[in-house]
C-alpha cells in the first residue's frame, strides 16, 4: 500500500467551544483554507448553550462557506451510564461507606510476665553502640511488629547472614563470645540481634504471644475514627462517545464500505440477552443486546481504500501543547493542529471571538463531568438550573453500581452534587488531621481547581491523550 503524498479530504473536528468556532471564523476570514467537512461528536449531555453555538455557527458560518457540518454520536452518555445492561461510565469519583477504625494513641509494654516479645522490646543496646549501622536494632526495639519485619530489616542489610540462616547453623542458639567482639558485630548484625537477644535473657526467638500479637507491645489508649476509602473509576467516555464516532464518519465520507449486515454473534441475532457481567452476577434479566442495540445484527464501517487517508484538524492552543499526541491518529486519519500553527494561545483565540461578536462561548463538557472544577458547577447551577436540576438527578440515580462496594459521585467530595462545597475554597480552609481528611483535602483541591481544558475526543479531560479507537 502507498499511501498518497497529500490528504484526500481535510476535516475539523469541531467541539463548538471556544478554539474549534475560532477555527470556523479564521477560515471564514481566509486565515485557513475551507476544509471538506467539520464533524460534531455529541455525547447527548452538552450543555444547551453548546447546541445553540453550535447551530449559530452552522448557520452563520459553516453555510455560507458550504462546509457540511456532521453531528455523529454512539449513544446518549448519561442514559448507558445508568443502564445496568450497557457497560458504560464516566470517570466518577467513588468512596466506601463509612466505617470506624480503632487508633492507638499510646503503646506500653505487654503487661504479660511470660511474654518473650516483651523482653525482646526492652532490649537496649549499650556496649555495641558505638559500632555504625546500628540501624537494625533501632528497628527491632522499637517497631517489631512481627517476626517477618524482624527478618525483612535483616535481609536489607546485603552479604549478611539472615537469622533464619543463622538459626539453621546453630549459632543463633550459641550466641558465641565473639559476638560482642566489635569486628564481628560491625560486619555482622544478624550476630548483633544473636547478642541482644542473650543480654535479654532469651536463647531463641520468643514464642508467638496472642495477647500482643507477638509484638511485645499492646495499646494503652486508643479512640475510634469514621474513615472512608476514596477512590476514581477510570472510564474511556471519551473514546468511546467522541473518538469512534468521528472516525467512522471519516471512514465514510473517505469511502470506506459500510459493511454488510452480519448477525450479531452476542446475542446469536436475538437482538436481546441476559448481559455477561449481569450473569457474572447471577441476574437473569433479559435485555436489550448493547451490541446491536436490538436490531440483531450489526454493519460497520470499513476502511476507506488503500493509501486514501484525511487530515483531521484539532483546535488545541498553545496552552494545550501536553494535550498533543498522535495516538488518535489512524492510517486513514493524520492530525493537524491549525491553532499551533498559527502559534495562537486560548486567550488570544478568545479576544478574537470577542473583536468578532462571538463572546459568549460555553465550554464544551457534559453537563455531569466529573471533571469539572467548582467554579463550573457553580456556573452551572446559576446559569441553567434546568441542567444543574437534570445534573442533581443524575448524581443521585448514579449513587449506587450493581456489583459495586463503593458509591459513586459526580463531586470530588463525594457527597450529592446539591450538598457538595462548590462555594468555599474547602481546600484552603480544611485541615487536615487524618491520613484520610489529607486524602479527601487533596481530592477537594483539585475539584477547585479543576481542569481548564473542555473535552476533546482527542484528549481526554483527565489529561491523557485519547488513543486510538477501535476503528
Ligand atoms: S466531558 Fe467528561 S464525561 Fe463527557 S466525555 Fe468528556 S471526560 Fe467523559
Ligand atoms: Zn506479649
Ligand atoms: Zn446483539
Amino acid at each position: 500500500m502507498t499511501e498518497q503524498p497529500t490528504p484526500a479530504a481535510r476535516f475539523m473536528s469541531f467541539g463548538a467551544g471556544v478554539q474549534s468556532i475560532t477555527q470556523a471564523l479564521l477560515i471564514q476570514d481566509g486565515v485557513l483554507e475551507r476544509p471538506d467537512a467539520a464533524i460534531f461528536s455529541d455525547t447527548g449531555w452538552e450543555p444547551q448553550g453548546v447546541y445553540d453555538m453550535l447551530d449559530r455557527v452552522e448557520r452563520e458560518i459553516f453555510q455560507p462557506l458550504g462546509v457540511p457540518l456532521y453531528r455523529v454520536n454512539n449513544g446518549v452518555i448519561q442514559d448507558d451510564v445508568l443502564n445496568p445492561n450497557k457497560m458504560r461510565g464516566i470517570p466518577g469519583f467513588t468512596a466506601s461507606k463509612p466505617y470506624e477504625v480503632e487508633v492507638v494513641d499510646r503503646w506500653g509494654i505487654c503487661p504479660d510476665e511470660t511474654c518473650g516479645w516483651r523482653k525482646l522490646r526492652q532490649v537496649k543496646i549499650d556496649s555495641v553502640d558505638e559500632v555504625e549501622g546500628m540501624s537494625l536494632f533501632t528497628v527491632v526495639t522499637t517497631d517489631l511488629s512481627d517476626m517477618a519485619g524482624l527478618f525483612d530489616s535483616i535481609v536489607m542489610v546485603p552479604k549478611q547472614a539472615t537469622l533464619r540462616q543463622l538459626e539453621t547453623q546453630g549459632a543463633y542458639w550459641t550466641p558465641d563470645e565473639s559476638a560482642a567482639d566489635d569486628s564481628d558485630v560491625e560486619v555482622n548484625p544478624a550476630l548483633q540481634v544473636a547478642e541482644a537477644l542473650r543480654r535479654a535473657g532469651l536463647r531463641r526467638l520468643p514464642d508467638e504471644h496472642m495477647a500482643c500479637r507477638s509484638t511485645g507491645v499492646i495499646a494503652t489508649a486508643s479512640h475510634t475514627e469514621i474513615r472512608r476509602d476514596y477512590g476514581m473509576l477510570n472510564r474511556k467516555c471519551t473514546q468511546t462517545y467522541k473518538l469512534q464516532p468521528i472516525l467512522e464518519q471519516v471512514r465514510l465520507l473517505l469511502g470506506g464500505a459500510v459493511g454488510e449486515e452480519k448477525i450479531c454473534r452476542y446475542c446469536e441475532g436475538k437482538g436481546e440477552r441476559v448481559a455477561p457481567w449481569r450473569a457474572k452476577r447471577g441476574e437473569t434479566e433479559i435485555a436489550e443486546c448493547s451490541v446491536c442495540e436490538g436490531t440483531g445484527t450489526i454493519s460497520r464501517v470499513g476502511q476507506p481504500p488503500s493509501g486514501v487517508w484525511a487530515e483531521q484538524w484539532i483546535g488545541f492552543s498553545t496552552d494545550e501543547i501536553g494535550r498533543v499526541s498522535n495516538r488518535g491518529d489512524t492510517r486513514y486519519s493524520k492530525s493537524r493542529y491549525p491553532l499551533l500553527e498559527l502559534d495562537m494561545s486560548r486567550q488570544q483565540c478568545i479576544d478574537y471571538l470577542n473583536a468578532r461578536g462571538w463572546g459568549d462561548v460555553v465550554k464544551s463538557a457534559c453537563l455531569g463531568c466529573p471533571f469539572k472544577s467548582n467554579a463550573e458547577w457553580r456556573r452551572l447551577r446559576d446559569t441553567d438550573p434546568e441542567g444543574w436540576a437534570a445534573t442533581v438527578a443524575f448524581d443521585k440515580a448514579y449513587r449506587n453500581a450493581p456489583g459495586m462496594n463503593h458509591q459513586r459521585f459526580l463531586h470530588a467530595s463525594c457527597l450529592p452534587l446539591d450538598e457538595a462545597p462548590i462555594d468555599v475554597k474547602q481546600a484552603r480552609e480544611w485541615k487536615p488531621s487524618t491520613v484520610t481528611d489529607q486524602v479527601y483535602a487533596a481530592r477537594l483541591k483539585l475539584a477547585d481547581e479543576g481542569d481548564p481544558d473542555g473535552c476533546s475526543p482527542y484528549a481526554c479531560r483527565s489529561g491523557q491523550a485519547a488513543t486510538e479507537a477501535a476503528a
